[in-house]
């Protein structure tokens, strides 16, 4: 399952243009899976475990708007302008905007390595685009791994947050600090807090979850894809957990393709 080579989410974070590098390496057996649960619930840091332990490219949509947000203003369209504003305020970005930038990145679907989509789909409409998407190229999705948390668990997440302006890497204040106090241990990039996990944010970006995101839970549980999966304890445990569920799955389902 593990192996050395990183793909680099290129393709993904700047666009079908842009050639991931390394290549990813050879897996026997890819994983097309989606991460659903609230925000905070730490999507993002179990998208990296996971990444290492099965291969498959970690595609975060938050992190595609943050990457296009580091463009000077000039360079931005008018709708990559508006997306951005959406995001600041912790309000999702309007489905089409959000299925140009998907569609563009289509190639990253069909990555031999698999896929751990983050932050995507996150409304019944983009859920419903993207299962019509897979079907007509024939990709078949694995699960989606559903992490379930108590809410004050949530903000207490949210507010200690901070992530490396550089390679992206999160951390915790108190529960992943880094060993030096705002530097990034993997690439010494600075940390900092991400503008929506400001407390007036947070109330938005989780009160759009309940009305928008968590119908989702319905809607794979429908298509027997739900996998939900505790997410309290620490990375790495709530890691082991989701590979051994993942596991149990497989062995339901030995034709995985
Ligand atoms: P995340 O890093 O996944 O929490 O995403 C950060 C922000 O990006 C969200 O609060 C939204 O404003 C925007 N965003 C990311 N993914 C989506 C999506 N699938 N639909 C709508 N907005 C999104």
């Amino acid at each position: 399952m593990a192996g050395t080579d990183e793909p680099d989410r290129a393709s993904w974070l700047q666009g079908a243009a842009a050639r991931c590098n390394p290549q990813p390496g050879k897996v026997d057996r890819p994983w097309r899976l989606i991460l659903l649960g609230p925000p905070g619930v730490g999507k993002g840091t179990q998208a990296e475990l996971l990444h290492r332990r099965l291969l498959a490219c970690h595609l975060s949509t938050g992190d595609v708007f943050r990457t296009v947000g580091t463009k000077a203003e000039c360079d931005l369209s008018p709708a990559m302008k508006a997306a951005l504003d959406y995001m600041r305020r912790g309000d999702l970005v309007p489905d089409s905007i959000v299925w140009e930038m998907l569609l563009e990145r289509g190639n990253c679907l069909r990555c031999g390595g698999g896929f751990l989509l983050d932050g995507f789909p996150r409304t019944l409409h983009q859920a419903e685009s993207l299962r019509r998407q897979l079907e007509n190229q024939n990709i078949t999705l694995h699960a989606v791994v559903n992490y379930e948390l108590p809410i004050e668990e949530i903000v207490h997440r949210l507010s200690g947050r901070r992530t490396c302006k550089n390679c992206k890497a999160v951390y915790h204040l108190t529960d992943r600090p880094p060993k030096l106090p705002d530097v990034c241990d993997l690439c010494g990039g600075a940390l900092s807090q991400r503008e929506d996990d400001r407390p007036e944010s947070v109330k938005v970006r989780l009160e759009a979850y309940a009305e928008k995101t968590a119908p989702l839970i319905e809607f794979y549980r429908d298509l027997k894809l739900l996998l939900s999966v505790s997410a309290a304890g620490t990375p790495d445990e709530i890691c082991t957990r989701t590979i051994e569920a993942l596991q149990q799955r497989a062995k339901q389902s030995p034709a995985h393709t």
